[in-house]
């Protein structure tokens, strides 16, 4: 066995209406003055005014930024940062999916140490504490709640950087499933489908270890049996429930063991063409789960256990046969087929397939992979 290492230095509330532990979870974190970062989106429903009703009514003030968009630029983050010095806030609320989350950090970030966010970009260079965050997920998941990476789009590029940092982490998470019960099919499947990703290339990450082992496996029992009925009924207390455990298990252990090829693929994908990470991820799954046949050591079976959708006996099982499953699931869920269903263009592989060589989950793809792999794979899954 490899050596390992973990911590968890959060705190997590789980549960159905766990946001009225906000009021406490502030005042424990000293918050005088928050700025709630979060979406036009999430404000038209009405979540927006909730929260900033709750936080107000602990009589602490709020400032909300709602600017952010899907893959968040530089421009963004600079905003919102801008806001945060000029309201002279003391913390930060962050509510949304993936892209309220990463402005957060990277604004954390920026508030306590200054200069630009590309400063920081890599691994390890945020150089001591950032500014208190809550997370508050409102999708099940990017499971950005517990990881320490922030991924902001770098417009002068076309490139999705990534800040990666222990400091990044939320102090506090609030995991409330009401919150997803509200989400559109399509945002659930895509969502869901994505999540689902994270706890299989964590599984079969060359990083794997038995902590994010126990995470990955429990969150694809989680997601896998209940992903198709939460997409079909988003009102279902129990498969919400099991969805948004599963996607935070699922950012727990990618957080340690991190992910392979379809995340590298993806985030060009997401940079060049603006398709959404969890489509971009869903759409490259199989292509990718085909390429690592080849290094299967007999994880395959057990995925493909947890996500099939019929549970009669086996008898055998062949690394193909979770290929053709997660076909399945993506069909069933209404994914699209091919990249170029979602606007990717031949030309421009070459120059995505260099971008993804940069991402540092190509060494930890099961199977190793060199650029012209890459190019292969873009092409097959256009
Ligand atoms: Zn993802």
């Amino acid at each position: 066995m490899k050596d390992f290492s973990f911590k968890i230095p959060q705190n997590i509330e789980f549960g159905m209406g766990s946001l009225r532990k906000l009021p406490k979870i502030l005042k424990e974190s000293n918050s005088e003055h928050v700025l709630l970062i979060s979406d036009r989106g999430l404000e038209s429903i009405g979540v927006v005014g909730k929260i900033q009703g709750i936080i107000e009514a602990g009589v602490i003030k709020c400032t909300t930024y709602l600017e952010v968009k899907p893959n968040p630029t530089i421009a963004i983050v600079d905003e919102a940062t801008a806001l945060y010095k000029e309201c002279k806030a003391t913390s930060i609320v962050a509510l949304g999916g993936g892209s309220p989350l990463d402005v957060a950090k990277a604004v954390g970030v920026l508030a306590n140490h200054g200069g630009k966010i590309t400063d920081y970009e890599g691994n390890h260079k945020v150089p001591g504490p950032v500014v208190p965050m809550i997370a508050i997920p409102t999708t099940a998941g990017t499971g950005s709640e517990v990881t320490a990476s922030c991924v902001i789009t770098d417009e002068s590029r076309n490139y999705k950087m990534t800040v990666f940092s222990y400091e990044n982490l939320p102090k506090y998470v609030v995991l409330d499933p009401e919150l997803i019960m509200t989400a559109p099919a399509s945002i659930a499947a895509s969502c869901g489908v994505d999540a689902l990703i994270h706890a299989l290339e964590a599984y079969i990450s060359r990083n794997a270890s038995p902590f994010s082992d126990a995470m990955a496996e429990k969150a694809m029992e989680l997601i896998g049996g209940n992903l198709r009925r939460f997409v079909a009924n988003r009102q279902d207390e129990e498969a919400a429930c099991a969805m948004m455990a599963g996607c935070n298990f699922a950012g727990i252990a990618f957080a340690w063991a991190r992910l392979g090829n379809v995340h590298a693929m993806s985030h060009p994908v997401s940079a060049y063409f603006h398709v959404p990470h969890g489509v971009a991820n869903s759409i490259l799954l199989p292509t990718v789960i085909e390429y690592n046949t080849l290094a299967d050591n007999g994880r395959y079976e057990v995925i493909y256990n947890y996500i099939r959708k019929n549970n009669e006996v086996l008898n055998g099982f062949k690394p193909e046969m979770l290929v053709e499953e997660l076909k399945k699931l993506n069909a069933d869920l209404g994914i699209p087929k091919s990249l170029s269903e979602v606007g990717v263009k031949e030309e421009m592989i070459e120059k995505m397939a260099n971008d993804a060589m940069m991402s540092g989950n190509i060494p930890a793809n099961p199977r190793q992979t060199n650029v012209k792999d890459i190019i292969e794979l873009y092409k097959k899954a256009l």
